[in-house]
């Protein structure tokens, strides 16, 4: 008979429902370059969720890597950081990709990488710090997911404290195209099990998962190793499936634990932080360094020599194109993130930003999906694909009629808006668009 870890090597976690998709992770084999340093970065003051910060510095200032350059005075957020050395050249409002307008600072970069004073290693060792310490750390380093969705990590530990058993290290990776996670466990596996290690003392945690799809095997091989010795820890590996990284499915597919509509990971025993972002609260601890860089894959039929690029926050798309050989046809569709999860960018001088896993350069050509639109014509694929055992065909309808009580009844609220339902539906119904304006129109009457 096998023991729990031998038996756990080759079982195969997943969830229910749920598509595969071709993974193109043509990347994969590439190890992450440093992007040469950029003239200028544009750093913008608020991410996605959480306060817009307040600037700290003013034109003209010299800034260094690591220096508080905008904080936020109340409510949820971090303190903005620079990126590189140099001095603030402006202090303008520019659009986001939502086309939501917001300030940022603009640094022209001296070259130097010169390190801020405040970038310093935690004074005590991790036995000896408290939940409360770990999360102000946290909280001072501007740590945010790294997986996209950009929620500040200070506030998920924080609400988290006394009511979880399993911290889970999410490097499943499941959409197409991106391979900074992957590239990371293999060039840095140690500062993601640093980081897990030290979310487990914050939460008072025996049992720490790193979570893999299985189309990672050299990460797998390594991670078991790193942690052979560590009894607290184990390497669980997951079947290929998208969205396997949503941490509903996660969750599932490891503990079968469900969380109900309207609650959280931590109500079910759990916090799940992505791979990149445990490896950033190992370089705030034990070197002081906040979150000014990150991987992002660049890649697409229109990028001459795609690559995995750590960038500095704030460089732009274009430094990152350039780097990468320029563009060799026109590109129809820029995305930032995954193709079923990411955004469409208009700005090719937008600037990187925490959640920008990757940067996709798509043709005419390789954009032809979901050019066919028609009529429901009622085959229940989306029904059958829906990680969230939804109704996407109903909710489409309600949607449509602008029944959008109806909708909620169905829960509407509950789509993650993985696309899946879309993905997979032969007549090409847009569903997840008319989700998210169900959704969208129910917020409002709130
Ligand atoms: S987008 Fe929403 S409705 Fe569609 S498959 Fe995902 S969770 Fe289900
Ligand atoms: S997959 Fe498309 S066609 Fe099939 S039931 Fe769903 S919405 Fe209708």
């Amino acid at each position: 008979m096998l023991f729990r870890k031998e038996y756990e090597k080759n079982v195969k976690f997943t969830f229910r429902g749920g598509t595969h998709l071709n993974e193109h992770k043509d990347t994969a084999g590439l190890a992450t370059v440093r992007l040469p340093e950029p003239k200028t970065v544009s750093i913008p003051l608020s991410q996605p969720i959480g306060a817009h910060a307040t600037p700290v510095v003013a034109v003209g200032d010299r800034v260094l890597v690591g220096q508080v350059i905008g904080v936020v005075e109340s409510g949820l957020g971090c303190p903005v950081h620079a990126s590189v050395s140099g001095t603030v050249k402006e202090i303008v409002t520019k659009n986001n990709a939502q086309g939501v307008p917001i300030r940022n600072i603009v640094i022209e970069n001296d070259g130097e990488r010169t390190l801020h004073e405040s970038v310093k290693a935690w004074e005590k060792p991790l036995e000896e710090t408290t939940p409360e310490e770990i999360v102000e750390i946290v909280r001072q380093a501007g740590i945010s997911g790294l997986g996209g969705a950009t929620f500040p990590t200070y506030a998920k530990l924080q609400s988290a404290i006394g009511k979880v058993d399993t911290v889970i290290i999410n490097c499943a990776e499941c959409e197409p195209y991106i391979t900074a996670n992957h590239r990371l466990l293999l060039e840095r596996s140690y500062t993601v099990i640093s980081g897990l290690e030290i979310v487990m003392h914050a939460l008072s945690v025996n049992e720490g998962i790193i979570a893999v799809e299985d189309n990672k095997p050299d990460a797998i091989a390594l991670l078991q190793k790193a942690v052979e010795g560590k009894p607290r820890l184990r390497v669980c590996v997951l079947k290929t499936k998208y969205p396997q990284g949503d941490e509903r499915q996660i969750i599932y597919a490891i503990k079968r634990r469900e969380i109900p509509a309207g609650k959280l990971p931590a109500d079910v025993g759990c916090v799940v932080i992505n791979a990149e972002t445990s490896s950033a609260i190992c370089r705030a601890f034990y070197r002081g360094v906040p979150l000014v860089s990150r991987i992002v894959t660049v890649t697409g039929d229109c990028i001459k020599e795609p690559k995995n690029v750590r960038a500095p926050l704030g460089a732009s798309y274009a430094d990152l194109v350039e780097f990468c050989g320029g563009l060799v046809k026109p590109p129809k569709k820029i995305v930032s993130g995954g193709p079923m999860m990411g955004q469409a960018q208009w700005d090719i001088n937008a600037p990187v930003v925490k959640g920008t896993s990757a940067l996709l350069f798509f043709s005419e050509e390789y954009d032809k999906i979901n050019t066919y639109h028609s009529a429901c014509i009622h085959c229940g694929n989306c029904v059958a694909h829906c990680p969230m055992h939804l109704m996407p065909n109903y909710l489409t309808q309600y949607a449509q009629a602008r029944q959008y009580d109806e909708a909620a009844k169905m829960n509407v609220m509950s789509c993650v808006e993985c696309g899946t339902c879309t993905y997979n539906c032969p007549a090409g119904v847009q569903i997840v668009q008319y989700i998210r304006v169900a959704k969208g129109a129910l917020r409002m009457k709130k």
